[in-house]
């Protein structure tokens, strides 16, 4: 007999992943540069040159044995030593390869963190607005994810919800700064008064509660915007970090934990590691790949043009009479509807070939979330039909 639970997985499948084939089906019919596809979050820009030749020149002179044999199951001993320096280097914690752990992409990385702290049943909160895929990626671990709702004046966090919510129960709380869907970066009073209540209620309950700090945009910060590093406000805070969007490698699969050097029993949570990938499959990210990234840790691809639509969009949309909070980073905005149901707001705004996505599934209700990582010539083609959805619909 089939897995009920996956069986019922497939009718609630990513309304994010409905409208992307929605927008590659209309596009089939009226050229794909005329949908204003807003739905997915993948990098629009090249990985930078110097990947590409690092991998063309290891691929000239390496051993393919090498190339492409197993990477040892924490990740390749070189790699993880450059990624601990650079962390080192930039944050300045004291980071060792003893506290980083190889994984694919943000995805593996936080399959490793919740497996690390949680047993089935035992509670992880997050804060609305959130990226949906944290259903299914802490559901199926046994765990059960619970949502903070949002503070809707900036989208930093709802303390005085949160607080009622962060029972004995809770083992992780779970952020991701800068934020996906919001856009917003948690500011230093943000994760400072955060920090204090997890240690103040771990000392209560006399158990670590940690802080599990998704962070695949650390690099996409906007001009002028303090982004300040989650593990140096928390000792128990398990980073997870990726490439997918930093380095436009989404594909790749590649990214890490780092366990803050601080937190209590770093090491063995990071050989824990190693043991969690036995069962769970994301074990042994390509070692071509981890090899070649570790080469670029101080490069991105061209992310400047994420700001540039950012600017134009977030002009435009109070223009025409939007309530927004402005983004200080990744390549997403978070309006609010015009209607009270975004589920209604965005069915009508395809009519206009607009895809966008309702906020419902990111614990925001009546809100609507655009991926702006397009080119910006079909931004500034967008702003037409916008003026027109809203003119027809709303005017
Ligand atoms: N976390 C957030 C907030 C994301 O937006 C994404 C991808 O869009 C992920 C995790 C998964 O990232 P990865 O592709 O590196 O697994």
């Amino acid at each position: 007999m089939l897995v009920q639970k996956y069986k019922d997985m497939l009718s609630g499948k990513s309304v994010i992943r409905q409208l992307s084939e929605f927008a590659t089906a209309r596009g089939q019919e009226i050229g794909y540069e005329n949908v204003f596809d807003y739905s997915l979050g993948n990098p629009s820009v090249p990985v930078p040159r110097e990947f590409t030749d690092r991998m063309i020149h290891m691929l000239a002179t390496k051993e393919p044995l090498e190339l492409h044999g197993y990477s040892p199951s924490l990740g390749i001993t070189s790699v993880r030593e450059a990624i601990a320096e650079n962390l080192e280097k930039r944050f300045g914690l004291p980071y060792r390869k003893e506290h980083i752990f190889m994984a694919s992409g943000a995805a593996g990385a936080l399959a490793h963190a919740f497996r690390l702290v949680t047993e089935p049943g035992d509670e992880i909160l997050t804060f609305a607005p959130f990226f949906p895929e944290y259903h299914p990626y802490v559901d199926l671990t046994g765990a059960v994810l619970k949502v903070v709702p949002p503070n809707l004046e900036n989208f930093q966090i709802n303390f005085e919800a949160f607080e009622e919510m962060l029972t004995e129960k809770v083992k992780a709380v779970l952020i991701n700064t800068p934020n996906n869907p919001s856009g917003v970066v948690y500011s230093t009073p943000t994760l400072q008064r955060l920090a204090d209540i997890l240690r103040e209620k771990s000392k209560e309950y006399g158990h670590i509660i940690y802080l599990i700090s998704d962070e695949p945009y650390r690099e996409i910060v906007f001009e002028g915007v303090d982004s300040p590093c989650v593990s140096y406000f928390y000792d128990n805070t398990i980073m997870c970090y990726s490439f997918s969007k930093s380095l436009s490698l989404p594909g790749e699969r590649i990214g890490y934990v780092a366990v803050n050097p601080a937190c209590e029993d770093a090491e063995t949570m990071i050989n824990m590691c190693g043991q969690i990938s036995r069962g769970i499959g994301h074990n042994c990210p390509p070692s071509i790949i981890q090899l070649a990234v570790a080469q670029v840790l101080d490069k991105t691809a061209d992310l400047s043009v994420y700001e540039t639509n950012m600017n134009i969009l977030y002009k435009e949309l109070l223009d025409l009479g939007f309530t927004c909070v402005k983004p200080g980073g990744t390549f997403y905005i978070f309006p609010k509807a015009l209607e009270e149901d975004a589920k209604v707001f965005s069915q009508k705004a395809l009519k206009y070939d607009l895809v966008l996505v309702p906020g419902d599934s990111f614990g925001a209700p009546g809100y609507f979330r655009m991926a702006y990582c397009v080119d910006t010539e079909k931004v500034e083609r967008s702003l037409e039909a916008f003026r027109k959805f809203v003119k027809t619909e709303y005017g």
